[in-house]
């Protein structure tokens, strides 16, 4: 496994991949690896013959800056679990080597910077006037952003990514399609603890009791899952609802039950082919989302 920290290393090495008729798997990522990420990196080995992990904290998808600062970094042993699972080549950019001065003061300005797009016109339509993009103003298009620069410098033949992010591969897919990149999105399952709670690199921020009520999250969605064909949509709401508040230390900042394509709510199950129920929760100063698939 190697370890390269500018665009310029990263892409000879990947030229002389490329060269070779090699494929290349990209699993981008923000560092503070857990079990889940390393099965994206797993299912790209299975797929490719070179897989790149790339780990940078992206500024320009935090709209809380405090989240940003406090976001854990762990590069050595980001390393390390990365090195268990075979990976080829770990990119940890600096933030200078993926943004200009000029990109980063638009994005403190709040103005929308439309040059990642190279001239494209992107629209996200409904896709990011919900959920997290409601709570999170500005954060998908950093997300989107940082992915089009990355898939830039990567041009992998796959990229991986977690449905624990649902509405985020959405997002990548609808930008990938419409600046006409040449990847492939893979979606892949989200990895649970065995109580249950979606790994994420933000559960090692939770104290000792936030961490022992965190279940709570997905026993909600489980059970959400199981009432479904006997309750409504409004009755599986009430429900989450009811069941959250049960919990002091935690504060519900949303419960959705969405069509699983264009990620609008529904009120009626038949409203949906598919559909997914997706929860946010602040617990103590964490923030922790969540879904299932419901059907
Ligand atoms: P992050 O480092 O949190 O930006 O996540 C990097 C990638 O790992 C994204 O595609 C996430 O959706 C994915 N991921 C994070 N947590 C999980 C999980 N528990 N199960 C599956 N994928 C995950």
């Amino acid at each position: 496994m190697i370890s390269l920290h500018q665009v310029q290393e990263l892409q000879n090495q990947l030229n002389i991949a490329r060269k070779a008729n090699k494929t290349i798997g990209f699993v981008p990522t923000m560092g503070a690896l857990h079990p889940g990420h390393l099965e994206l990196v797993k299912k790209s080995k299975s797929e490719n013959d070179i897989t790149v992990c790339s780990i940078f904290v992206n500024p320009t998808q935090f709209n809380d800056l405090n989240d940003l600062k406090k976001y854990p970094r762990t590069l050595e042993s980001d390393s390390k679990l990365l090195e268990t699972v075979g990976c080829d080549i770990i990119f940890a950019p600096e933030v200078a080597e993926i943004y200009t001065e000029a990109e980063l003061e638009l994005k403190r300005q709040n103005i929308e910077d439309k040059a990642w797009t190279e001239g494209k016109e992107i629209n996200f339509g409904k896709l990011d006037k919900v959920m997290e993009g409601a709570h999170r103003p500005g954060h998908f298009n950093g997300v989107a952003q940082v992915v089009s620069k990355l898939f830039r410098i990567v041009q992998p033949d796959k990229a991986y990514f977690g449905q624990k992010d649902f509405q985020q591969l959405a997002i990548i897919r609808s930008m990938t399609k419409q600046l006409d990149l040449p990847v492939e999105i893979i979606a892949c399952p989200i990895v649970r603890e065995a109580d249950g709670l979606a790994m994420s690199s933000r559960n090692a921020r939770l104290t000792e009791k936030e961490r022992s009520v965190a279940p709570l999250i997905s026993q909600t969605l489980f059970k959400v899952k199981e009432m479904q064909s006997k309750f409504s949509v409004t009755e599986l709401k009430h429900l989450a609802e009811k069941q959250i508040a049960t919990e002091p230390l935690m504060q519900l900042e949303y419960f959705e039950i969405a069509d699983a394509e264009s990620l609008q709510g529904i009120n009626a199950h038949k409203e949906a082919k598919s559909a997914v129920a997706c929860i946010a929760v602040k617990l103590g100063s964490i923030r922790l989302i969540d879904n299932i698939v419901l059907y």
